[in-house]
């Protein structure tokens, strides 16, 4: 069998398995069973496979056609221009979470020695990326999966920002003590239980539940994170927290407007209210 005969197997075998996107798939993961890049497969289509990467290719399609996510074979998943390790035990870091790296980083800049707290970090993604990106930046990372930590442990060594980040075991603020930051930021389990019955099973069987869903109406993880979240910024401190579809009104009903400043709600790139943007005041920007 040859590459473009392979292809063509492994993209007709994942159509009828019904996953979404089986032309894309079988190319990425034909190009890791043979280690090579994409542009291999473009520039040698008559490549003969050899019995091994034959066996490897089928190996993987078969666990892609059970519905095994894309990112789990490979064990990988690029966030804001690096590479995640990713395993059963993490959320698959999404690209709609990227703008809260962003936000966080213009928001940090300006700022001499910026701390963060990342409330639930999963693969590590929010707090290595923030980290990376400023090198002056220190922060806490928390999770109440130890199987989530050293994933995120793993990323931080490879991206060279373990030094600077503190990885530890906890719900919520609970592993944060006192301790007060520039910036909390947060991706927590926001889908309503209704909706996570009816996700893909890509998602449903195979990504952290507890890293989904609330098990309730989908708010109550934000609900405490808002309320909880003052007594752990600065003045002027700022918190930003990713939220599902629908969801911007009920958050919004949240913000104690004694307490925080008029909030900004961020669009994803479908135009859904994702990121709330909220700042404490402080005698400066009042
Ligand atoms: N912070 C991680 C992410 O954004 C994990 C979030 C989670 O597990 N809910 O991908």
């Amino acid at each position: 069998m040859n590459v473009a005969e392979a292809i063509s197997f492994a993209t007709e075998s994942l159509r009828t398995a019904g996953t979404p996107e089986p032309a894309r798939d079988a190319k990425v993961l034909l190009a890791h069973s043979l280690g090579k890049q994409k542009t291999f497969l473009i520039a040698y289509p008559e490549f003969e496979l050899t019995d091994d990467q034959q066996d490897r290719f089928s190996t993987v399609i078969e666990r892609r056609a059970d519905r095994e996510p894309l990112h789990h074979i490979l064990g990988r998943q690029e966030f804001y221009g690096r590479d995640f390790r990713v395993s059963p035990d993490v959320l698959i870091p999404r690209p709609e979470t990227e703008a809260i790296v962003e936000l966080a980083v213009s928001f940090l800049a300006d700022r001499p020695e910026p701390s963060f707290l990342d409330i639930g970090t999963g693969s590590g993604c929010i707090a290595v990326s923030i980290a990376a990106e400023l090198p002056t930046a220190r922060g806490v990372a928390t999770d109440i999966s130890p199987s989530a930590l050293a994933v995120a442990c793993e990323n931080a060594q490879t991206h060279g920002v373990a030094y600077r980040v503190s990885f530890t075991e906890g719900d919520l603020f609970g592993p944060a003590g006192d301790a007060e930051f520039d910036l909390i930021a947060s991706n927590p389990p926001y889908i309503p239980l209704e909706e996570f019955r009816g996700l893909e099973p890509e998602v449903r069987e195979f990504e952290p539940r507890s890293a989904l869903t609330d098990e309730g109406d989908g708010l109550a993880i934000i609900r405490k994170i808002i309320s909880e979240a003052p007594r752990h910024l600065k003045p002027g401190g700022r918190l930003l927290i990713e939220m599902g579809f629908g969801q911007s009104e009920s958050v919004a009903a949240m913000i104690d407007a004694s307490v925080w400043l008029k909030p900004a709600f961020h669009d994803d790139l479908q135009g859904i209210p994702r990121i709330l943007e909220a700042t404490i005041i402080s005698p400066e920007n009042a």
